[in-house]
């Protein structure tokens, strides 16, 4: 990625970064705010290469140089990548930066560190933080980045530069999945599911996800046509697929798209449809059979029981639970 194709997708971001590259006046703080493939990492990334390219030309880095690959693999020494340790990112992980950036820099006068899911910082570690945002030993820039900024405590928010990525317009994002040789059909789908290119094709070429969605649509058939076998087909067909809680949330996500098209075509807004095609017989089944009111309820049920996939309940008893109280 470079900012001439970032500035396509996400024009205010690149706007604001590139315009603090040029003026020379790089903030000690960015928080980077977007959903799941808005490309958050790529912008933390292109922006540290921006900063340490020597062959820069104009606010573009080269990306070729010994320096933007350092950046890119991860491996430049005054680069600091901060991921979360299991489930949150704890103090020693933020005394472990502030040790490191107590050593003078070898390479440059800078350093830039990133957090990844800055949302999962425990209190502790966020109050180290900040302690550590307000005394920078050199010239330092913090790049946090986060799905969710309300996560992140005020005191922190309110010493970063705010940067909000905007959700891809989907019309955009299909074109492009096109481009990149998905279907129509594989484009509109994935594009409900990520705003992430990369991983719409992974997902596209993957045979275990393609057969998810198989299941997918075999379990709403089951429950329009053969209400009494769902447990079975759940047994059958499902548990014996689909194992793991990634592909547990992906098959639930693919039957939320799966209902919540078959209430849109109830609606008349067939352009809306992304799971099914408009003249799926299982899609007309289920106009006919489902009132709204059901419609909505199996919906809030498929979210409640992803809210749960989450909290590391068991994803075998979730679903158990999930067909036996349709
Ligand atoms: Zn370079």
């Amino acid at each position: 990625m470079n900012w001439a194709t970032l500035e396509k997708v996400q024009p205010i971001a690149s706007k604001i970064l590139t315009n603090s590259v040029k003026k020379n006046r790089i903030a000690h703080a960015y928080l980077i705010q977007g959903l799941r493939g808005t490309g958050k990492l790529e912008i933390a990334t292109l922006l540290t290469q921006t900063i340490f390219c020597p062959n820069k030309q104009g606010v573009e880095p080269c990306g070729v140089c010994q320096v933007c690959k350092r950046v890119e693999s991860k491996n430049h020494p005054d680069v600091h990548w901060i991921e979360k340790d299991g489930q949150s990112i704890k103090n020693e992980q933020i005394d472990y930066l502030r040790k490191e950036f107590s050593y003078s820099s070898l390479e440059s006068t800078r350093k830039i560190y990133i957090i990844d899911d800055a949302q999962t910082l425990t209190n502790q570690a966020a109050n180290r933080l900040l302690k550590f945002l307000e005394e920078p030993l050199i010239e330092t820039t913090a790049i946090l980045l986060t799905d969710n900024v309300q996560a992140i405590i005020p005191t922190i928010r309110s010493r970063c530069q705010l940067i909000d990525l905007k959700p891809l317009d989907t019309e955009v994002l299909q074109e492009k999945m096109m481009e990149a040789n998905l279907s129509k059909q594989q484009s509109r789908l994935m594009s409900a599911i990520t705003y992430n290119i990369d991983e719409a094709i992974e997902l596209s070429e993957n045979e275990t996800y393609q057969e998810i969605i198989n299941i997918s649509v075999g379990m709403i058939e089951t429950i329009i046509n053969d209400y009494d076998k769902r447990y079975i087909y759940l047994h059958q067909n499902w548990l014996s697929k689909i194992t793991d809680r990634t592909e547990t949330d992906y098959g639930l996500e693919l039957l939320l798209l799966g209902f919540k098209d078959i209430l849109y075509m109830q609606l008349g807004k067939k352009e809306s449809l992304v799971f099914f095609n408009h003249t799926d017989q299982i899609l007309r089944s289920g106009v006919e059979h489902f009132s709204k009111a059901k419609l909505l309820k199996i919906m809030s049920e498929l979210l409640q029981t992803k809210q749960k996939l989450k909290q590391n309940v068991n994803p075998t008893l979730l679903m158990e639970q999930f067909v036996l109280q349709l």
